[in-house]
């Protein structure tokens, strides 16, 4: 990116450039609302010349014929790249998205892990399985090949890592893409890109464009030349690109998001381990990156028993957690993304109040302080008790800091409960029998069920939802199957007429 300016986040073909209209887009810092960067803001006219340079790249480029074997090696410099510049895009991913320094690490070296998992399974597949014909006169196989140009849309809370959950696996099949980055947090995006060019990537493979969803992101969804889109966001944003795509049959992979159950039964809290493991996770659950995680833990379903102990060290904790700028020493949550998003919270938080919930911690913006600019978009985290499914803050992702309260007496009303969402990302359930963690697991609806644990994923084991948190899979083979085409090459060694028309 030598010789870069500063607006020139667009690459297209190889080559850095600003936006065709020439408009720019400041990047805040939400910890002071205060610019630190600026970026092309691109529109449906940029969009269309990275899918142009893509297409090129793919019907024209070697990477789609390239031996595997070295697509993979390109895939583990990349990797090695990024354990170089941790430390720079860690602080990039923090000071963007507002998470702590620590948080910005444990992301990008969790997108290495991304990279270097995609290099390691695409060469584990071999050549392709060979199908029992009935005949030693044929030979029959069915392959992968790429899809073609790939249309990737991401997030904002986890910039680089849910770019990298599509990126790695589109390579490592073959294709070309265009990422489209959130417009709030395209920071690291950008700074990977000139890390696949540094690792050898051919120009014109990897194509970007910084911008708005409904022009830059709304254009690559209904691009003819896009063959997939593959998109991470909000279910309104989703189901909009699902639309758009519709016209041109693209292959369409939605990751969505979740209003994620966590389940605790009274028997996982007997001990005072096994209690404060519970409440501990429970926290970490719901307030990790200030609730801004599509599988956060925001409903806390626990038996009635329970409740009145648990809450009280909830909230008692969660009264301590230390707010803060994310690059500060000590603070463990950083603030929200944006001023949109805190508002949209207290929003949530006022109607759930005056639909009957109780406050038990949070429930407002902190007091300014050292590590606390006024001007950041901070909140509390905040945990409402006395929920109940009528209230849309069970009902509807709030993503923000905000943990409801429900309660359950019998474990086939926690099953209920815990099912009854829309959506289907994730959910957990805490309990000391083994039996009734199998039973609960069973029956929960959803893409990923944790037992007595919260949030850890593994690259290997397949990331996605159930009901409206989406269609397809990340991570594991099926995240790599996504980007694949399967073909069928069945070979006649010994050609005959078939007589079928007398002729
Ligand atoms: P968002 O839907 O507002 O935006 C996501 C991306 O889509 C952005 O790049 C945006 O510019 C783009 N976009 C917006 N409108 C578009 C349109 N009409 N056509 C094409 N692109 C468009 O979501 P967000 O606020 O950035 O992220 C938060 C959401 O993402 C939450 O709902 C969260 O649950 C979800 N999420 C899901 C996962 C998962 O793995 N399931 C992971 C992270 C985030």
């Amino acid at each position: 990116m030598a010789g870069q300016q500063a607006e020139q986040t667009i690459h297209v073909g190889g080559e850095w450039r600003a936006a065709l209209s020439g408009a720019t887009r400041e990047i805040l810092d939400p910890a002071d609302a205060e610019p630190f960067a600026v970026v092309a803001e691109g529109d449906e006219k940029d969009a269309d010349l990275a899918v142009a340079a893509a297409r090129r790249a793919f019907d024209e480029g070697p990477w789609p014929h390239t031996p595997v074997t070295e697509r993979a090696a390109l895939l583990r410099r990349v990797a090695d790249l990024l354990v170089r510049d941790r430390e720079e895009l860690g602080l990039l991913e923090s000071r963007d998205a507002g998470k702590t320094l620590e948080e910005g690490r444990v992301d990008i070296d969790c997108v290495a892990d991304a990279f270097r998992y995609f290099a390691d399974l695409v060469v584990g597949e071999g050549g392709g399985r060979v199908v029992d014909a009935g005949s030693s006169d044929v030979h029959s196989v069915v392959v992968h090949e790429p899809v073609g140009v790939c249309a990737l849309i991401t997030p904002w809370n986890y910039p680089l890592l849910q770019a990298s959950w599509k990126i790695a696996p589109a390579l490592a099949a073959g294709n070309t893409f265009v990422v489209k980055p959130s417009e709030i947090t395209p920071l690291t995006t950008v700074a990977l890109l000139g890390l696949l060019a540094e690792a050898g990537l051919p120009a014109g493979v990897a194509g970007l464009v910084t911008g708005p969803g409904h022009t830059v992101g709304a254009r690559l969804a209904e691009h003819p030349d896009v063959d997939l889109v593959s998109f991470t966001g909000g279910l309104a944003s989703g189901t909009k690109v699902a639309r758009a795509a519709a016209d041109t049959v693209k292959k369409v992979a939605l990751e969505l998001g979740g209003k994620n159950p966590n389940v605790v039964f009274a028997d996982a809290c007997a001990t005072g381990e096994g209690f404060d493991t519970a409440v501990d996770q429970a926290l970490n659950a719901a307030f990790i990156h200030s609730g801004q995680v599509c599988s956060a833990g925001s409903r806390l379903i626990v038996e009635e028993s329970l409740r009145e102990r648990f809450v009280a060290e909830l909230a008692r904790r969660a009264n301590a957690i230390r707010l803060g700028r994310g690059t500060e020493d000590g603070v463990e949550c950083g603030p929200l993304v944006s001023e949109q998003q805190r508002a949209k919270t207290e929003a949530y938080v006022a109607a759930a109040l005056a639909e009957g919930a109780v406050l038990r911690a949070g429930g407002k913006r902190p007091e300014p302080s050292g590590v606390r600019p006024a001007t950041g978009y901070f909140y509390e985290p905040t945990v409402l008790d006395q929920c109940h499914r009528g209230m849309r803050v069970v009902r509807e992702e709030v993503f923000g800091p905000v943990l409801t309260v429900e309660t359950f007496a019998t474990e086939d009303e926690a099953v209920a409960l815990a099912n009854d969402t829309e959506y289907g990302l994730a959910g957990a359930v805490w309990t000391a029998d083994a039996g009734r963690a199998r039973r609960v697991a069973g029956r929960l609806r959803h893409g990923t069920v944790w037992i007595n644990d919260f949030h850890p994923y593994l690259p290997q084991a397949e990331w996605g939802g159930f009901g409206r948190s989406g269609v397809g899979r990340e991570l594991g083979p099926a995240g790599l199957a996504e980007y694949q085409e399967t073909k069928h090459v069945y070979q006649n060694l010994a050609p005959k007429p078939v007589r079928w028309f007398a002729g």
